[in-house]
């Protein structure tokens, strides 16, 4: 007997604020595991395919030498960890890449620099990436870092789709992240990106020693901004020889999946994406993750500077659990990355 293709429409509603007290998201990562799982995916199967995953590409424009301290980052010019400061990439091998991605599949081709802010001969620069690989039809991402006045509005004019700004952790456990720059600066870029009209990529990482609550903590910021992000990343750290967070006690694997449960439960619209940290978790925590309500992933062979799963395991694994991926037609519905 031949099955028929399930088809499935996502209801087209714009996203409105939640209001999640951070208890409310504490009590959601205390339910009993299967309560946990079971919610998240009624959510999940609400709003989305259940079977379908977004495939991104992300390629570094710019690697190394920054001036930051993001204590989990080996592109920090500060720390020793054998990554070699690059300058900006030139625009035909970008396009060369973003081509390549678009034949395997890749529907969101990101690019990312590794900058404390883009200069505006950069910005520049990247304003013609942005173009070419928009021309090409796919949807377009940048994380530059910081945004000054002015620069998200040229960005969107070259039709940037999607800003990636993560705000990393909770407020109470950043100062043990970073402290090259704070909190608010992050809020006041992602509030620049908004105020241009670009959608918002912006999540965070988890396993650098903070605690349930205060993972809670940032997923209470990041659901209860007005609108939520359109896409959210979540991040396991990887620990990378060098950086201050090389060393820390790792996440247990299912509290990773918990994490991803409670952003789809809490961001119910949005693309919620597996990133870094997604090759040492093994086929069966990703199967757990895309239960939980993960229907994006990072795709190739390396995610800025840290290793990725391979294409043809992403392909395997996703043929084993009867997972499509999202067609490449632009749509209006809706990434650790840097920065
Ligand atoms: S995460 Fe971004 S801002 Fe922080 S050190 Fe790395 S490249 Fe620089």
């Amino acid at each position: 007997m031949s099955s028929q293709p399930v088809t499935f429409q996502a209801p087209v509603t714009p996203i409105i604020p939640t209001a999640w007290p951070v208890d409310d998201v504490l009590a959601l990562f205390n339910l009993p595991f299967n309560e946990l799982m079971f919610r998240a995916q009624t959510v999940h199967r609400e709003n989305f395919d259940p079977t379908e995953v977004e495939l991104a590409t992300l390629l570094s424009i710019k690697t190394g030498g920054c001036p930051e301290d993001c204590g989990y980052c080996p592109q920090a010019a500060r720390y020793d960890t054998g990554v070699t400061a690059q300058k900006i990439l030139p625009l035909e091998e970008v396009l060369t890449a973003a081509r390549e991605a678009k034949a395997h599949g890749a529907t969101r081709f990101c690019m990312g620099a590794a900058w404390r802010e883009p200069k505006d001969r950069d910005l520049e620069k990247v304003e013609e990436m942005v173009r070419e690989v928009k021309a090409m039809g796919l949807e377009t991402c940048a994380t530059l870092g910081m945004l000054g006045e002015g620069q998200a509005e040229k960005l969107k004019n070259a039709g940037l789709d999607y800003y990636n700004h993560n705000l990393d952790t909770a407020p109470e456990f950043y100062s043990n992240v970073i402290s090259t720059r704070d909190y608010q600066n992050r809020i006041d870029t992602l509030g620049r990106v908004r105020g241009a009209g670009i959608k918002v990529c912006c999540g965070g990482i988890v396993g650098m020693g903070e605690s349930r609550l205060q993972r809670a903590g940032l997923i209470a910021q990041l659901c209860n901004m007005d609108p939520y992000p359109e896409s959210v990343p979540v991040n396991n750290l990887v620990q990378v020889e060098g950086t201050p967070l090389h060393g820390t006690e790792a996440i247990d694997p299912l509290e990773f999946v918990r994490t991803v449960a409670v952003a789809r439960i809490t961001m119910p619209k949005a693309r919620v994406r597996l990133s870094a940290g997604r090759r040492e978790m093994g086929e069966a925590i990703q199967a757990l993750c895309f239960v939980a309500g993960a229907n994006s992933i990072f795709y190739g062979d390396k995610l800025l500077t840290t290793g990725n799963p391979e294409a043809m395991a992403d392909q395997d694994l996703l043929e084993k659990l009867g997972m499509h991926t999202r067609s490449t037609a632009i749509d209006a519905r809706c990434d650790v990355t840097p920065s």
